[in-house]
């Protein structure tokens, strides 16, 4: 599996094998070892490139499962979006044998249950709609003070439907040295301060 070339677990790579994986598209192939050696990225690509799994790989190698708290927070500005993430993240969670606790939270859904449900236990990775990601840490039901990573997919589309608050509520209750990943289909000229905002140093490619 061409995927032994980056610095992955075995576990991983044969999750990887499971799921048809073999050979990493270009925008993996480019930004997979920077994520795994911690720096920020910024991939320009569309969906069909492999995105998801560009940031998903990265996530899991480095998951924590002992840890009950959350690890990782991508947010995408539709509800299908975050149902698309959520289903490639349980299918590859599925393969990897190895125990992931991940939660969707998006609009247009119960809230009051998400809260009890929180109260319960912490999920360790997170992917949802930024407004309600937001009314959850909020509330005081979701926490997120010990992210490694956050992950803004499709950047554009959450900056043209006005997320942006939400965002920037949620990147502010997460550690200072958090590792961000932007993904983003154009890079609009007013896409340039909130890049500047969250990035350190990022690695851009365009794919
Ligand atoms: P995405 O751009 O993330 O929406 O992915 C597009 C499609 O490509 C999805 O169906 C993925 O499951 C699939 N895919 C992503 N990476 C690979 C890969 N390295 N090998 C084969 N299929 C892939």
């Amino acid at each position: 599996n061409q995927f032994g070339q980056f610095n992955l677990s075995p576990e991983i790579i044969t999750a990887l094998t499971a799921i048809g994986f073999t050979k990493p598209t270009p925008v993996q192939a480019k930004l997979i070892p920077s994520i795994l050696k911690g720096n920020d990225v910024v991939g320009q690509s569309q969906t069909g490139s492999g995105k998801t799994h560009t940031f998903l790989i990265p996530i899991f190698n480095q998951l924590e499962q002992n840890k009950a708290y959350a690890q990782a927070v991508i947010t995408t500005p539709s509800r299908e979006l975050a149902a698309q993430i959520t289903k490639a993240a349980k299918d590859f969670s599925e393969q990897w044998h190895q125990d992931a606790i991940i939660s969707e939270f998006v609009g247009g859904t119960d809230k009051l249950r998400q809260i009890k449900q929180l109260e319960k236990g912490q999920p360790q990775i997170v992917i949802g709609t930024p407004g309600r990601i937001k009314d959850l840490v909020a509330s005081g039901a979701l926490k997120l003070h010990a992210v490694k990573t956050f992950v803004v997919d499709e950047a554009d589309m959450t900056l043209d439907m006005g997320f942006l608050n939400e965002v920037d509520f949620i990147a502010g209750v997460m550690p200072a040295n958090l590792q961000t990943l932007v993904f983003s289909a154009t890079m609009p000229e007013k896409l340039k301060p909130f890049l500047k905002k969250y990035l350190d140093n990022p690695q851009f490619e365009a794919i």
